[in-house]
């Protein structure tokens, strides 16, 4: 694979560049991580997904690839100036520890569940206190920061009359950022510049997470475990940042001023952000009811949808989106990837079944240029949505070559060959879709499950519900759960 024609959108220059690594051949990937006071949402899954695919397709050109994606388990601030996993647990009277045990699990098997890969590190921000109070010196020992009250703050407009830099990722003009301080308002009088923001804070007395530091008993600001993090494992300046934009203002433009006040050099060369999901066109927020949780696609409960999904369902409908657009799950929109996805899933299996012995290459071209096509739109971009194209393009070769449209024996033995390991490769270990049953990879399960709903869809029809309802919870018993839709029964595995 020429690793040279990778192509990709670089938040920092809004330019699409031409990808130089630091070192040829490896590739040093930090992304944001989630904070682990909540369960994951869909919101999140997206990000993690779309992350997981760059991760996949550099991999597949052959990059050797750091990738460290942390998990923050402190300094996450909320309005009020509580810290979220300090709240989280005061409200369910835990250990603070317990919390972030509790929701990195869940994170980690919801990770498992839509088939991402784990990182290389996934390193912890209550891990690297020390380095964390190390980095704070360098920035007061490099002018950048002042100390009040117990506290540290980054002082920006020092920082930018010197370094020039600051606002240059999220396109923010410091002057602008008077009101826009998103860390503790109560002590707001402390700082300088209301755009200055704490990255050493004094606790108060009932704070939960805390630490010794040579300025006050306190916790570390929330974006500065990043930048010490992310140097900490792939050095001063490494390949690429990522991360949801909304992260863009004020943790990213932070990490930025943080890495430049202490090193002297910008984090990264390339910075890169995935765009949000959405929920039949409006923000998914929980204050609305415009929310659901993966669980809840899983099991078809949800009044946003019709029947239930599976996570490999999901997950494609998601790469049908470029990671830098936004995404709009909607109830029509999964149904069509749910049929898309199938239709992929059992050309595979007819492609299995494909033999020929042939050395004519009259018609190779039909099969040889989409499947070469798929990499070029990985390798611009990311561009899932085009590759899937190429994916779907080669199903319908497939299926012309079962039903003889086209003829098998124009194709020779070496390209069809080519297509039997290499187009499985591509839906396997860079889209990281993975057979799953319901979706036309089992057919013995297929056909009795088609044969259950049938006596079932009986049994409903002569208003026999005892027995209807016996075969749901049966199933349910053997976690495949069934959703009763307008259209007939539907099921997954759970
Ligand atoms: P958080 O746990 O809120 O810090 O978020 C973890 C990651 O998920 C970050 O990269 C966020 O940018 C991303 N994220 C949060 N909400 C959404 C959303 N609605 N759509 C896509 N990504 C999101
Ligand atoms: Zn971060």
């Amino acid at each position: 694979m020429n690793i040279k024609d990778l192509h990709l959108s670089n938040s920092l220059t809004k330019n699409k560049e031409t990808f130089k690594p630091i070192t040829p051949g490896f590739i040093g990937m930090y992304v944001c991580g989630p904070t682990v006071y909540s369960d994951v949402h869909l919101g999140n899954v997206r990000t993690f997904i779309s992350f997981d695919i760059i991760y996949r397709t550099l991999l597949q050109l052959g990059y050797k690839v750091r990738y460290v994606r942390n998990i923050t388990d402190v300094g996450h601030l909320l309005d009020d100036g509580e810290d979220r996993i300090s709240k989280g647990a005061r409200l369910n009277k835990l250990e603070p520890m317990e919390v972030v045990q509790k929701y990195t699990n869940g994170f980690q098997e919801m990770m498992r569940i839509f088939n991402n890969k784990k990182p290389s590190i996934e390193p912890r921000a209550t891990q690297h206190i020390i380095e964390q109070i190390e980095m704070v010196q360098q920035i007061l020992d490099n002018g950048y920061a002042y100390i009040a009250n117990g506290s540290v703050y980054f002082d920006t407009l020092k920082f930018h009359e010197e370094k020039k830099c600051y606002g240059q990722l999220s396109g923010r003009v410091i002057e602008d950022l008077i009101s826009e301080s998103r860390d503790n308002l109560k002590n707001q009088s402390e700082k300088k510049h209301p755009s200055d923001f704490a990255i050493w804070m004094k606790a108060a007395p009932d704070h939960l997470m805390k630490w010794n530091s040579p300025w006050s008993v306190g916790f570390p600001g929330w974006h500065l475990e990043c930048s010490v993090m992310s140097t900490k494992y792939l050095g001063e300046t490494f390949d690429i940042h990522g991360g949801g934009n909304d992260l863009k203002f004020p943790h990213h433009e932070n990490e930025v001023a943080q890495n430049v006040g202490s090193c002297g050099c910008q984090p990264c060369n390339y910075w890169l952000h995935t765009n949000m999901l959405l929920m039949n066109g409006k923000k998914m927020s929980k204050s609305d009811g415009n929310t659901i949780t993966p669980d809840q696609l899983f099991t078809g409960d949800s009044p946003h949808i019709s029947k239930a999904y599976t996570p490999m369902v999901i997950r494609f409908f998601m790469l049908q989106s470029h990671y830098s657009s936004t995404n709009d799950l909607t109830d029509d929109g999964l149904l069509a990837a749910e049929k898309g996805y199938k239709r992929i899933c059992e050309a595979l299996k007819t492609l299995e079944s494909l033999e020929n012995n042939s050395t004519s290459d009259q018609l190779d071209k039909e099969l040889l240029q989409p499947l070469d096509q798929f990499m070029t739109e990985m390798c611009d971009d990311f561009n899932t949505p085009r590759a899937i194209a190429q994916v779907f393009e080669l199903v319908t070769k497939i299926n012309s070559l079962k039903e003889g449209h086209l003829d098998i024996n124009k194709i020779s033995t070496a390209a069809l060959n080519r297509v039997k390991t290499e187009l499985p490769g591509y839906i396997q270990d860079v889209l990281g879709l993975e057979n799953e049953q319901g979706a036309g990879n089992n057919d013995a399960l297929d056909k009795v499950m088609a044969l259950v709903l049938d006596l079932r869809q009986g049994a409903r029809t002569d208003k026999n519900w005892a027995v209807a309802d016996k075969i749901r919870d049966a199933l349910a018993g053997a976690n495949i759960v069934v959703k009763d839709g307008k259209e007939g029964s539907a099921w997954t595995v759970n």
